[in-house]
């Protein structure tokens, strides 16, 4: 099942890393710990689909995921503070 989440809060936790909180309002989502989730990047004809660990507990209608950035890296240079968009969708 695929979602159309909002970011809905970004935080700095290394130079490389960001950690962010993608919701998806009135659905809870359920997994187990370590279970990943895939996050799709880009907006109209670009597609580019990752699998990414929540680092939060499950039960919630959040998602939050901690995302090291390359900056060559398809997606995770997606994740550079001026080019996070509010909109994300997960599966
Ligand atoms: C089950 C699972 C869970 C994961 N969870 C997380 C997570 O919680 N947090 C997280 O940050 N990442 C996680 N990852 C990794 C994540 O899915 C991406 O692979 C990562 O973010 C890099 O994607 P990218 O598109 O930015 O980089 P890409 O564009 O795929 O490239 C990444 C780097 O590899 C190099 N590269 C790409 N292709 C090649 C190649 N063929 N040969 C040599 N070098 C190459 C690129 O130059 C770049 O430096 C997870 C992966 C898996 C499989």
């Amino acid at each position: 099942m695929t979602h159309e989440a909002t970011v809905v809060d970004t935080y700095q936790i290394t130079p490389r890393v960001s950690g962010f909180r993608l919701r998806v309002p009135g659905h809870e989502f359920e997994y187990d710990p370590g279970q990943h989730t895939t996050i799709r990047f880009g907006s109209g004809n670009e597609r580019i689909v990752r699998p990414y660990t929540p680092t939060n507990l499950p039960g919630t209608e959040e998602l939050a995921p901690t995302i090291k950035r390359y900056d060559d890296g398809l997606a995770s240079s997606c994740t550079r503070s001026d080019r996070v968009t509010r909109s994300r969708s997960v599966r």
